[in-house]
């Protein structure tokens, strides 16, 4: 047997060795092999301190261009948000192609001393969602003596003006309704065909994150009104609730399934 013919034979017997232990380099696929999806991350970060020094997390999901931002518990007894949010990360970890273009930025609890104290305030009495500066601003006890009087009001100014999101999502109760400021009527018709809620204009109030980033900024803002009693509920009924329309905020214009 001349050398050529012996190695003909060895690389016969090798591919034939190979294919049988199921080694064919990945030419035919196991049709049953489970399709593993490398999980986001979620990248923490503290952006600041309220007036009782605690944390206010920001929660970034994706690493794409098109930022957009989702706060809850602005108002600190309006707390319901915050569950949500955080199963919106879950599923947001288990579909990666919700992010393959953007970055979804999460605060959980904008007021974090106010959900402490269950009020509405934060700790110094001063009404975040009337302490940004607009043009319909009013300086009071209440909404501060002039606009971002208050760490947690500042921080959220910072964040939006050096992130830049396209649009925003803020989640409230009591009130039952998607409210818009700016050029957000789009976003929230899309949202009312994913839960119960109507789109309802409750007007732009003085000095509120609507008035500066809707109407000030030109910035899409949806104020999302949940309904006193979901506070009562799970995270997972809260998002089966209203997950399909928070999911409709962050695909807008496209579809979220
Ligand atoms: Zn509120």
């Amino acid at each position: 047997m001349k050398l050529a013919d012996f190695s003909r034979i060895f690389v016969l017997s090798l591919s034939l060795l190979l294919s049988l232990a199921g080694c064919q380099g990945g030419q035919h696929k196991d049709p049953y092999a489970p399709v593993i999806q490398t999980p986001q991350r979620i990248f923490g970060k503290i952006l600041g301190y309220s007036v009782q020094q605690r944390p206010i997390e920001l929660l970034t999901a994706g690493t794409g261009a098109e930022v957009v931002l989702v706060i809850a518990t602005i108002h600190g007894n309006e707390e319901a948000g915050t569950p949500l949010v955080y199963e919106l990360l879950k599923v947001l970890q288990q579909r990666p192609q919700l992010l393959s273009s953007r970055s979804v930025l999460i605060v959980p609890v904008t007021n974090p001393d106010g959900m402490a104290l269950r009020t509405r305030t934060n700790a110094a009495g001063i009404d975040l969602n009337r302490n940004f500066s607009a043009p319909n601003r009013i300086n009071n006890d209440n909404y501060g003596l002039s606009g971002l009087s208050e760490p947690e009001s500042q921080i959220l100014h910072t964040l939006i003006v050096n992130r830049k999101p396209i649009r925003i999502l803020s989640i409230h109760q009591p009130l039952i309704c998607i409210d818009y400021d700016g050029p957000g009527e789009g976003i929230a018709r899309r949202m009312q065909m994913y839960c119960s809620l109507p789109v309802k204009k409750l007007g732009a109030q003085p000095g509120s994150l609507g008035s500066f980033a809707g109407v000030e900024q030109n910035i899409p803002i949806i104020t999302l009104e949940l309904k006193r009693s979901d506070s009562q509920l799970s995270a997972r009924e809260l998002w089966a609730e209203y997950g399909p329309a928070v999911l409709a905020f962050i695909t807008y214009p496209n579809w979220p399934y």
